[in-house]
C-alpha cells in the first residue's frame, strides 16, 4: 500500500515529537510519526532501568512551550519524564499521526517523482509513504552497543542490555555483574547493590562523578511555579546561564574545570574508605574529556561489602562465568551490560538512500557522519535531522538543541511552501565550510585534549557527537533557514523570486 503524505518523521522520542508539534502548529498537518516501539517517549521509554534519572535539570530538560510546575526533584526520575512526554503529546493533539510498533525498513530518494519512499514495516504489515520531507529523529542514543566479548553470545545465566531492561528478571540475593561505568552503570549500580547477594562491576575506564545536589520541590514551589507569572520561566533561564558558563571549560580552557575536579576527588573520599578502591576510582584523564557524571550514591555502592570493582579487565566469558585478564573466573547469574550506545555509526545511515542511490552510511565513510548545521546533508533533498551529526553536549538540555534544529526546520518548510520549490539540500562548500570550522573548533576542546577514548569520537578519533560551542550561538545560527547556502529544486515555474519565510 502507498500512501502519500507530506512529511514522515522518524521517531516519536522528544524530537520528533517536537517536530510533529510545531509542523502542526505551522498548519503541516499531513505528517506521520513512526516508532518501533509501544508508546510514544524515545529514549526515556527505553531506558526504565532502576535509579533511570534526568542529569540534567528537569527545568530546562523540557519544552520551552510545555513548562511543567510538578516536577518533583531538580533531576527528575524517568516515569516523570516519560509521563510528560505522554502528556504533552496529546494536550498538543498529535498522537493521532503516530504510528507504533512499526520500523522505517528503507528511505530511499525518488528522482522522477521528487519524493521520499518510505518502507515501514508494522503489525499490519507493510506500508509505503511517499513523503515530500523526510525528518530523522531518532538521536545517536537509540541503538544499544553490545560489548565484543569472546563468548558473550552463549552465556548461561541472563543478559540484557541497560536500555532493555528485563524486568521480570529478579535480582534479589543474585550475583550479579555490570559491564560499564557510564551514566547509566552509576545510576543502575546504587539500586541494584542492596538485593543482589553479590555484585561484580567491570570498570575499563574511571568516570569523573561530581556530587548531585538533588533538590525536592516543596508544595509551596511548585504552587508558585504555577501561579506567580514568570517565575518557573525565570528559574529556567537562570539555569540555562549558568549552564552556559560551562562551555569554556569544555572548549577552550579544560583549566577551568579545576573546581570540579576537587569536588569529585571530595566525592571519591567522602564515598570510598578503602585506600585501594580509591584509586582505582580516581580518573587518570582530564575533567570533562568524557561526559561529566553526577551521583551521591555510586562511591559508596562499590565500597559496600557485597561489592567488588574490577579492573583488570575481561578476557572471554565461559559459560555463566567471566574471565579477567589476569585469569580469575567469577560466576554469574545475571549479566547486566550498560556499555552505551551506536553513537558514531547511527543505524538511520543504513537505511537511507539519496541522490542516485547512495546509501548514507556510504556518504559518511568518505565524509565521516557529518552534516550541515547538524540538520541537512548534500545528496539528501528534504531530509533533516533533529539531533544531528555534532549536535550533542556536554553540559546543557538537549530539549534545547532540539527546539533550534526544529525552528530551523520550521523555516525551511515554510521557505519551501512560499516558493513553492521542489527540493533543497545544502551545498557542498556549505557543508564543506561548516564542518572545517567545527574541526577546527574540536581541536581546543577537553574531549580531544583530555586523554581520553569516548564515545564522542569516532573510530579516526573525529569527534562527530558533539557541539564545541554555546547552545546560545547553535540557536542563533539556526534561526533562519539560510537558502542561500542551498540548492533549490526546480519550482514550477521555473524562475520564482526567493522570499524567505
Ligand atoms: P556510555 O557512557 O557509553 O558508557 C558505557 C560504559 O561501558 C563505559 O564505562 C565503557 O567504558 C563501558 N564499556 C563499553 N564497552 C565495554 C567493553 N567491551 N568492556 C568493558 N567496558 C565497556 O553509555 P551509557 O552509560 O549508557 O550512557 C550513554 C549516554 O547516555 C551518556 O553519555 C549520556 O549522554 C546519556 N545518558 C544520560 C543520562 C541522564 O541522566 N540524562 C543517563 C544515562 C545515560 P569506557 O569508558 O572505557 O569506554
Amino acid at each position: 500500500m502507498a500512501r502519500p503524505v507530506d512529511h514522515v518523521i522518524v521517531g516519536a522520542g522528544f524530537g520528533g515529537l517536537c517536530a510533529a508539534i510545531k509542523l502542526d502548529e505551522d498548519g503541516e498537518r499531513d505528517f506521520v510519526v513512526i516508532d518501533r516501539g509501544d508508546e510514544v517517549g524515545g529514549t526515556w521509554r527505553d531506558n526504565d532501568y532502576p535509579g533511570a534519572a534526568c542529569d540534567v535539570p528537569s527545568q530546562l530538560y523540557s519544552y520551552s512551550f510545555a513548562p511543567n510546575s510538578e516536577w518533583s526533584m531538580s533531576f527528575s526520575p524517568q516515569p516523570e519524564i516519560l509521563a510528560y512526554i505522554h502528556r504533552v503529546a496529546e494536550w498538543a493533539g498529535v498522537l493521532d499521526r503516530v504510528v507504533l510498533r512499526t520500523t522505517v525498513t528503507a528511505a530511499d530518494w525518488d528522482e522522477d517523482r521528487q519524493r521520499w519512499i518510505v518502507t515501514a514495516e508494522g503489525t499490519a504489515g507493510t506500508t509505503t509513504y511517499v513523503a515530500r520531507t523526510l525528518i530523522v529523529g531518532p538521536g545517536p542514543l537509540s541503538e544499544p552497543r553490545l560489548p565484543d566479548i569472546p563468548g558473550i553470545e552463549s552465556f548461561e545465566g541472563e543478559l540484557f542490555h541497560s536500555a532493555r531492561w528485563r524486568h521480570d528478571v529478579d535480582l534479589t540475593g543474585k550475583r550479579v555483574a555490570v559491564i560499564g561505568t557510564g551514566a547509566s552503570a552509576i545510576q543502575i549500580i546504587p539500586e541494584i547493590q542492596p538485593i543482589a547477594g553479590h555484585l561484580d562491576v567491570y570498570q575499563r575506564t574511571a568516570p569523573w562523578v561530581i556530587p548531585r545536589n538533588e533538590h525536592h520541590y516543596t508544595p509551596l514551589e511548585k504552587l508558585a511555579f504555577r501561579h506567580v507569572p514568570g517565575l518557573q520561566k525565570a528559574a529556567r533561564t537562570a539555569i540555562y546561564w549558568g549552564r552556559e558558563l560551562y562551555v569554556p571549560a569544555f572548549t577552550k580552557a579544560p583549566g577551568l574545570a579545576a573546581p570540579a575536579k576537587t569536588m569529585a576527588l571530595r566525592n571519591i573520599r567522602r564515598g570510598i574508605k578503602d585506600p585501594e578502591l580509591r584509586r582505582k576510582v580516581t580518573p587518570t584523564y582530564e575533567i570533562g574529556c568524557k561526559r561529566i557524571l553526577i551521583s551521591n550514591r555510586y562511591y559508596p555502592a562499590l565500597d559496600a561489602d557485597n561489592c567488588d570493582l574490577v579492573t583488570e579487565g575481561i578476557e572471554r566469558i565461559e559459560g555463566n562465568a567471566i574471565i579477567g585478564r589476569d585469569g580469575t573466573r567469577r560466576e554469574v547469574d545475571v549479566l547486566i551490560v550498560a556499555t552505551g550506545f551506536e553513537t558514531t555509526d547511527i543505524p538511520a545511515a543504513h537505511i537511507v538512500r539519496g541522490r542516485g542511490g547512495e546509501l548514507m552510511a556510504d556518504r559518511f565513510a568518505r565524509t565521516g557522519m557529518a552534516a550541515y548545521k547538524g540538520s541537512t546533508i548534500p545528496g539528501f533533498p528534504n531530509l533533516f535531522f533533529v539531533i544531528g551529526p555534532n549536535t550533542g553536549l556536554g553540559h546543557s538540555s538537549m530539549v534545547f538543541i532540539i527546539e533550534s534544529q526544529v525552528q530551523y526546520i520550521r523555516d525551511a518548510l515554510r521557505t519551501i511552501r512560499v516558493n513553492e520549490f521542489a527540493t533543497v539540500e545544502p551545498t557542498e562548500a556549505a557543508f564543506e565550510e561548516w564542518n572545517a570550522d567545527l574541526q577546527r573548533r574540536m581541536s581546543t576542546t577537553v574531549w580531544s585534549t583530555g586523554g581520553c577514548s569516548s564515545w564522542y569520537l569516532d573510530e579516526h578519533g573525529r569527534n562527530t557527537t558533539l557541539w564545541p560551542r554555546t547552545t546560545f550561538m547553535f540557536r542563533h545560527l539556526l534561526h533562519t533557514f539560510d537558502v542561500e547556502r542551498y540548492v533549490v529544486g526546480a519550482a514550477e515555474p521555473a524562475e520564482l523570486e526567493v522570499v524567505t519565510a
